[in-house]
Parts: structure tokens; C-alpha cells; sequence
């Protein structure tokens, strides 16, 4: 999916109860630089959701980079439904102003199972100047006046529990219903009218 293809109006992906167009897009769309390492999270599920594996690949630490490819993260987002988000409370991030932890648990779909990853992430802030930051021509003045400019990468997490949550017939209530996603257009329709198309 493009970003192009979607109705920035809509509910945000990441499940904050705000449009898509004043939530995570700025972020991906490289419009605007994250503030804080969950805004960070947020951004990589919603690119996640539309598959976009550059930006995934981009706000990797660089170390975490190497064992990375965009054409591996783009398989892998393709091959879900990323159907929704749950940001859990956020502990132990006081005073560190380097390194922040946010746990979180993503929903998705898997040949016709639903899945639930409950990771806790860690983030860390790093200097950025690498051409791939961004093309916006706003925020690479802000760039250059501000360097060395450090911004939130994800660096690794630790995975608390992976588990299959349920498998989904097709006459099934789509499982998106039960969760605050992006796909509320589709609301009340069969999971084979629904995320399982
Ligand atoms: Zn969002
Ligand atoms: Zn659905």
C-alpha cells in the first residue's frame, strides 16, 4: 500500500486516537524529524502497516543496520496484515535522555492467524547527518544550522511473548473490529470482506 492510496483523514494506524495525516505521516513522509522514542515506535508500526520498508530500514540504529535489509523488512511487513497497536505505559524512562524503553504489543495477521508480538524496545538517540535522513528541503535546513542533530533510532528489544492469538475463519467478524485501526471504513464486515483479502 502507498501512502498516496490512503484517506489521511483516517484514524491513525499506530491506534492514537488521531488522523494518520497529523500522527505518524509527517514522520514517514520525512516532513518531520520524532521528538520522542514512542513517537519513533509508532511511525515504524504505521510503515509497517503500509509497507514501507525504507523507512523501517532508516530509523534503525546504524549498528542494528547491518543486520538489516529493506528487501528482508519489506517481505516481512507485506507478508502481515498489521492490523493494530497497543502502547503499554511507559516505566523506567525517567531522566534518560540517551536510551528509552517502550513496550508495546503489535496485532497482526498470518495466513489466516492472529498474532500478538509483545516486544519491549530500546531505543537510543544518535547523531544523524546521513543523506538518507531526509529529502525535505525545510528539515535539512534545520539540519545543517542544528548539527550535530541526534534523533531516536530503534536499536533492539527483547520479545516478552510471541503467541498465536486465534485462527480466523472467513465468514469470521473480521478481527480489526475488536481493535482501534486505520481500517475503520471497513467496520463490521467478514474477515474474507475484510484484512483477509
Ligand atoms: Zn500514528
Ligand atoms: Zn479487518
Amino acid at each position: 500500500m502507498n501512502t498516496n492510496s490512503i484517506n489521511t483523514t483516517q484514524a491513525c494506524f499506530c491506534g492514537a486516537n488521531c488522523d494518520f495525516s497529523s500522527c505518524c505521516q509527517p514522520y514517514i513522509n520525512k516532513e518531520m524529524l520524532v521528538q520522542t522514542a514512542e513517537q519513533l515506535m509508532r511511525s515504524r508500526f504505521s510503515a509497517y502497516a503500509l509497507g514501507n520498508a525504507q523507512y523501517i530500514y532508516d530509523t534503525y540504529a546504524k549498528s542494528s543496520q547491518a543486520a538489516q535489509s529493506v528487501e528482508n523488512i519489506d517481505d516481512w511487513s507485506k507478508a502481515c496484515v498489521w492490523i493494530a497497536l497497543k502502547v503499554y505505559p511507559v516505566v523506567n524512562n525517567v531522566n534518560n535522555t540517551t536510551e528509552q524503553f517502550v513496550e508495546f504489543s503489535a496485532f497482526y495477521i498470518i495466513n489466516n492467524t492472529l498474532c500478538e508480538l509483545r516486544e519491549k524496545s530500546r531505543f537510543i538517540l544518535e547523531e544523524s547527518m546521513s543523506p538518507t535522513i531526509t529529502e525535505n528541503t525545510e528539515v535539512k535546513e534545520q539540519l545543517s544550522l542544528n548539527a550535530p542533530l541526534k534523533q531516536w533510532r530503534y536499536i533492539d528489544g527483547d520479545i516478552i511473548s510471541h503467541s498465536e492469538l486465534a485462527n480466523i475463519k472467513r465468514n469470521d467478524l473480521c478481527p480489526c473490529n475488536h481493535y482501534p485501526t486505520a481500517w475503520q471504513s471497513k467496520k463490521g464486515k467478514k474477515f474474507k470482506h475484510c484484512c483477509g483479502k
